[in-house]
């Protein structure tokens, strides 16, 4: 599992090393660098193409026995490329979408972190969150009868699809189901869909942690095991189509349960509400004309191209929207993203939620920073007052805005 010796690389990425340019794009945009951690993809890739260039004297030895690099075998792991460096990766995809010669790092930086988890060589903080997923079908280590238990507060019930036929499934995600900071939220969401008479169940117990960043952290095997089991729960249940609020449940249900035999329409809840704004199913009875800045999330933006339908939405609200320097495409990541949220950032010069928070304020007009992922929630309520900006910038869940442009 993942990649051991150059032999497991592709030609894609062997001819990627060679393709540098040097250009240091990719170092200057990778949050990981800025934040003081070891990595730099643009060091990576021309370390690992030294590593090629040193390690043999042609093609045919490459493919047929490890190298030794005269100083006897050296893992790529952890070798050649130092541990650290491949765990600072927040898989933001920065450095993909920023190369003007189209090197993908992320393929090796997942492929290299596979081979690390298949020697169980990972921080004791990211073997206890996998264990926990391992065991409990959640990141919180918590009863799989308590994913719904947010519910419980709800004047209504909602369905549940296992049992029932709903229009809409709504898949929630871990954070959104267990963490109290962001089960008011969920309940924002459940109310608004309700208000909205949108005809939605969910899966209660039968979900899963997604596995997207299980997937990024470069535990396979876990991943598969947690796609399968989502698929077979919603393979049994009665819907339509899947809404959800996490970006991160998003890009693998839409892009990566295809491959397990789950093919599903599916919209994040910015593309959902805007569309029935559109189709005239949902109108909001106030504008409101307040001043925010929005954070693309990584998996939304940058992995699924999503950018314009949060905008949208704030905009038929009567949001004026100042945008960062660095947004859409462009979007620098919060520091949660590919299981980081699971690992220490306690040696980070600076938190890549903290550097962004400076970024809002920089704009100078910004009352509410709008976020639209639940990670995205408690990175940056966190990071407003770690940076000591408490009262100067308030974070607003996009939820929290819909309710107010509807009540
Ligand atoms: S994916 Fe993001 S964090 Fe990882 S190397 Fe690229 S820019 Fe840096
Ligand atoms: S952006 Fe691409 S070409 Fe430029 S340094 Fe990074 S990997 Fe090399």
């Amino acid at each position: 599992m993942g990649y051991k010796e150059i032999s497991d690389f592709t030609w894609k990425e062997l001819l990627d090393y060679d393709s540098c340019t040097k250009c240091g794009r990719c170092h200057t945009v990778c949050p990981a660098n800025a934040a003081g951690t070891p990595l730099s993809p643009r060091d990576l890739v021309l370390d690992l193409r030294t590593h090629v260039n040193n390690s043999s004297t042609g093609v045919s030895e490459w493919f047929n026995q490890s190298f030794t690099n005269g100083k006897g075998h050296q893992p790529i792991a952890g070798g050649v490329i130092n541990k650290d460096v491949l765990w600072s990766c927040t898989t933001c995809m920065a450095c993909v979408e920023v190369c003007p010669v189209g090197i993908e790092h992320l393929t090796s930086i997942v492929n290299l972190r596979r081979s690390l988890v298949d020697e169980g060589d990972m921080e004791n903080s990211l073997q206890e969150t996998l264990s926990k997923i391992g065991d409990y079908g959640n990141s919180f280590g918590q009863s799989e009868r308590n994913r719904a238990l947010w519910t419980k507060e709800l004047p209504f019930k909602i369905k549940d699809v296992r049992k029932e036929e709903a229009e809409y499934l709504w898949f929630v995600g871990d954070y959104a189901s267990y963490d109290k900071r962001i089960q008011g939220l969920s309940r924002k969401v459940a109310t608004v869909f309700a208000n909205a008479g949108i005809d939605y169940g969910l899966l209660y117990e039968g979900e899963r942690n997604a596995g997207n960043d299980v997937r990024r952290v470069g535990e396979e095997g876990l991943y598969e095991m947690l796609a399968e089991d989502n698929i077979a729960v919603m393979t049994k249940s009665k819907f339509k189509r899947i809404v959800t609020t996490d970006p991160h449940s998003y890009n693998t249900i839409k892009n990566e349960y295809p491959e397990f035999g789950g093919s599903y329409e599916i919209y994040h809840y910015t593309g959902m509400l805007l569309k029935m704004v559109q189709e005239g199913k949902i109108q909001f009875k106030k504008k409101i004309n307040y001043k925010v800045t929005y954070h693309d999330p990584c998996y939304l933006g940058r992995y699924n191209g999503e950018t314009e339908a949060p905008r949208k939405l704030m905009e038929a609200m009567g949001i004026q929207l100042h945008d960062m320097p660095r947004c859409k495409e462009n979007s620098f990541c919060c520091g949660a993203g590919g299981g980081r949220i699971w690992m220490d950032d306690s040696k980070l010069k600076e938190r890549p939620s903290e550097m962004r928070i400076k970024e809002a304020l920089s704009l100078g007009d910004a009352q509410y920073f709008v976020v639209a992922c639940p990670k995205d929630y408690v990175m940056y309520t966190d990071a407003v007052k770690t940076s000591g900006n408490e009262g100067k910038i308030e974070v607003k869940d996009i939820i929290d805005l819909v309710e107010e442009a509807l009540s």
